[in-house]
């Protein structure tokens, strides 16, 4: 049974969380000596025990909890959910409306009012990420809630709460229909190959669909372009669909080559024409770089920590490498999209880490375009912290 709880929040924190600020940490609340369960409600108080904020308890790698509301007398009950889900559906009334783009997010977590909650859509299917056991808690009103806003054709659900937000490996189905995979979705009208059945990921990270149209249609025409950290090769797709004159596309998962010939295939673009390397990304700089091998245009994404056996791989601590890595295998006049995911600094921060590598390999650059997240990944007013991709493109000037 869900407890209620009062719990005081340590006075630093009073005003961050009268503000609006949604994320509770162990440094935002005092628990001690009191039992807290996944899922229990806390009510929020000062010092002096006035009402500050409703709360649910859930771990996550980012904290220990969200806030849910300001008002003192709302009820968490499925009336709830059902108001924060048809607003958020309300919001993607342009994506619903696209024909062109079939995958975008309905529901981003603490954006749309309830951290710990994804809901992303696949061309008539749902697809809800649960970030906490305390947030799973609120299943069944959840998923009555979304049954009632919108027509879901099936519905999937990937589980990612056990330690550091990794997912648990289940069966994803959850009801109506059973996709057939792969599915094909459509982003700018481009295709996409998704697979919600398939482990933590599905094969298109939908963050990423401006970028993947800017470079699609204003930086490939005639261009060779390097794809690192490649994944799926959704951006070697774009490029290839803006006429690319060659793709490249680096990724050391095994997996990645079968799904990167997919994403080709089912655009009908020659995957045989293109280069799909399984390899270290840094292992092919050394590569291109003894074989002289130059692109005009190169896309770095990594993810914000790897490791590999032979190392490990910070974005915070390692930009800068990589980009003077990557600078030894662009074209004076080539271009560089460099993004990062990583939320723990923001983009004044990563343009000072381009900054400093630029200056230590002594090359002139002008960024020319920067896209952060789009429209239907909502980030709470005030707070731009929760707004983590970055993305800047930046132009050679030798
Ligand atoms: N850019 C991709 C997403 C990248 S996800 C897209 O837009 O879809 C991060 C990828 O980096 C994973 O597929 C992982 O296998 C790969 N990766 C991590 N470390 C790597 C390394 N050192 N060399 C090559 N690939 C790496």
């Amino acid at each position: 049974m869900r407890q209620l709880v009062e719990a005081k929040v340590k006075p630093k924190s009073v005003k961050h969380i009268s503000n609006g600020y949604p994320l509770l940490s162990k440094e935002t609340i005092d628990l001690s000596g009191m039992t807290v369960e996944e899922g229990d409600i806390l009510r929020l108080v000062d010092t002096q025990g006035n009402y500050l904020a409703t709360a649910y308890y859930g771990i996550q790698n980012k904290g220990i909890g969200w806030v849910l509301t300001q008002k003192e007398q709302e009820k968490l009950d499925k009336t709830f959910f059902l108001q924060k889900i048809s607003k958020a559906v309300g919001k993607r009334t342009y994506f619903y409306q696209a024909e062109d783009t079939t995958a975008f997010r309905v529901f981003n977590g603490e954006g749309d009012g309830i951290g710990g909650l994804i809901i992303d859509y696949f061309n008539g299917f749902y697809m809800v990420s649960w970030y906490s056991e305390g947030i799973y808690s609120f299943r069944e009103d959840i998923y009555q809630a979304l049954n009632e806003v919108v027509n879901v054709r099936g519905l999937y659900e990937k589980l990612r709460f056990n330690k550091n937000g990794q997912y648990i490996d289940q069966d994803d189905y959850v009801s109506g229909e059973k996709g057939e995979f792969p599915l094909i979705v459509l982003e700018n009208g481009m295709k996409y190959a998704v697979d919600l059945n398939d482990g933590a990921m599905t094969g298109i990270f939908l963050d990423q669909r401006e970028v993947r149209k800017a470079l699609r249609d204003r930086y490939s025409e005639g261009k060779t372009v390097l794809n690192t950290f490649s994944y799926t090769g959704a951006f070697s797709v774009a490029a290839a669909l803006g006429g690319s004159l060659s793709t490249t596309s680096v990724d050391l998962a095994k997996r990645s080559l079968p799904k990167t010939i997919e994403q080709f295939a089912v655009n009908e673009i020659d995957y045989e024409a293109q280069d799909i390397k399984v390899m270290n990304v840094f292992d092919y700089f050394r590569y291109a770089d003894r074989k002289d091998i130059k692109f005009d245009v190169v896309v770095l994404d990594p993810p914000s920590f790897a490791r590999t056996k032979k190392m490990t791989f910070s974005s915070a601590k390692d930009y800068p490498k990589l980009l003077k890595d990557t600078l030894k295998i662009t074209n004076d006049d080539g271009l560089i999209i460099a993004s990062t995911n990583n939320a723990s600094f923001n983009m004044q921060k990563f343009k000072k880490l381009i900054d400093k590598a630029f200056k230590e390999a002594n090359t002139r650059y002008k960024i020319i375009e920067t896209h952060q997240l789009p429209k239907d990944f909502t980030v709470p007013n005030n707070f731009p912290e929760f707004n983590y991709l970055k993305v800047v493109f930046i132009k050679l000037m030798n």
